[in-house]
């Protein structure tokens, strides 16, 4: 993909410079304590290569949703320690995001320094992508490098507006996260398998119009399969369904046979009478559901058809669980169906590339995290990625 790298440039580049380096520290908290550091983990490649080379690397990140204001809770001072530890060096905190409080503190650092900043959403101008503030921020340094792709969905001032008044630059992270969906959608190996699941359709028609064009299979399932098998007059019973978008399951289905993308849903579903845990089920055709049923999971006939496609294909692309995966028996149909792409991976037969929200959990809990070939943590951004929208993060980032 043609965007500038952090790796294209020399230390004769980054030696004294002062670089601001966007990343998304938008950790979880919990009793005030961080209680998933992937997000500072992820930035280290980027920070270490710029202390390495003799850079001054100055933070920039979001913090929850302060909507421009000054949020005590959601300061970043607690992360800087935290970071700290990772690195193994001291990594000072600066008060402000811009102005002389930054200023002060920058003036401060030697070469190889590690600074971060306050939370840039406590200025309204953040995300209104004010030019004001864009500049303000850009001021304070030489370089622009963005390292969260999680943020780069949205044009904000550190992320889209600061780029138009410095050199700018993809991270490591970043880079990592484009190069792995450049190959699953982007420039990917044929066949394609996608994988899409969760609620609801109303939530991925984007999505879905996105990948008919694009993949050559595309296996519907969780809550939204239903609205696609009563669109084709099944009876549902008290599934999860929505009827006013039966018009579109229909068109998207007709779309995608234009294109030679064949649409896979649930053969046999998993069937229970209440929505929790552990309920009697049943395993039956997807046309056999009684009126006071739900479907819950695929079945094991799904399944296995899955597997099969996904034995023939390259590439796979995954978005949403199959079932509710969160109450046993019903992510089932989502362990064992990621058990087999993960198993493909690991013999190298296939790529596969899996993100958004629920897809990271339930792929977790089937235990196949370690085994794909990428797991975005983004959510929104692979969304609208998977979408196929320009991210405006990206945009700016893009050799002209
Ligand atoms: P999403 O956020 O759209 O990816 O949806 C994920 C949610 O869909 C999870 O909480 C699943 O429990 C839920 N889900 C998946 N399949 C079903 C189903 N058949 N009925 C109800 N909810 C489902």
């Amino acid at each position: 993909m043609a965007f500038r790298r952090l790796d294209e440039l020399a230390k004769s580049d980054l030696l004294g410079k002062e670089v601001l380096v966007r990343v998304d520290f938008n950790v979880p908290l919990l009793n005030g304590e961080i209680s998933d550091d992937t997000r500072l983990r992820a930035a280290l490649p980027t920070i270490e290569f710029l202390r390495d080379n003799g850079a001054k690397a100055i933070l920039l990140s979001h913090f929850g949703r302060p909507k421009g204001q000054i949020e005590p809770t959601m300061s970043l001072a607690k992360i800087a320690p935290a970071l700290g530890v990772l690195l193994g060096q001291t990594v000072k905190f600066a008060a402000d995001c811009k102005g002389h409080i930054a200023q002060n503190a920058i003036s401060q650092m030697q070469n190889g320094d590690v600074l971060l900043l306050e939370n840039t959403r406590f200025y309204a101008g953040e995300e209104k992508n004010d030019i004001g503030l864009s500049k303000e921020i850009a001021a304070l340094g030489d370089l622009y490098v963005n390292d969260a792709f999680s943020a780069a969905h949205r044009a904000h001032a550190s992320t889209e507006g600061i780029t138009k008044y410095l050199p700018s630059f993809a991270g490591f992270s970043m880079a990592r996260e484009l190069d792995h969906l450049d190959k699953a959608l982007g420039s990917p190996t044929h066949p394609i398998l996608a994988i899409v699941g969760g609620a609801k359709v109303s939530s991925k028609i984007d999505l879905l119009e996105n990948l008919v064009s694009k993949v050559d299979f595309l296996a519907i399932g969780g809550g939204m399969a239903n609205t696609f098998l009563a669109s084709l007059g099944f009876n549902v019973g008290k599934s999860l369904c929505e009827p006013e978008l039966l018009a579109k399951a229909k068109a998207i289905g007709a779309e995608a046979q234009k294109r030679g993308c064949r649409i896979l849903l649930p053969d046999d579903v998993v069937v229970a009478k209440e929505f929790r845990a552990d309920p009697p089920v049943r395993t039956c055709l997807s046309n056999e559901v009684a009126a006071d049923e739900m479907i819950l999971d695929a079945g094991p006939k799904t399944v296995a058809a899955l597997a099969n496609i996904m034995g023939n294909c390259k590439t796979i692309i995954w978005n949403g669980p199959l079932g509710a995966f969160e109450m046993t028996p019903f992510d089932l149909a989502t362990v064992e169906a990621a058990k087999k792409a993960g198993e493909l991976c690991k013999q190298g037969r296939l790529i596969a590339v899996a993100g958004g929200g629920d897809t990271v959990s339930a792929l977790n809990h089937a235990g196949v995290a370690d085994e794909f070939s990428f797991i975005s943590t983004a959510g929104g951004a692979f969304l609208e990625w998977m979408e196929g929208k320009e991210l405006p993060g990206i945009k700016a980032l893009n050799k002209v």
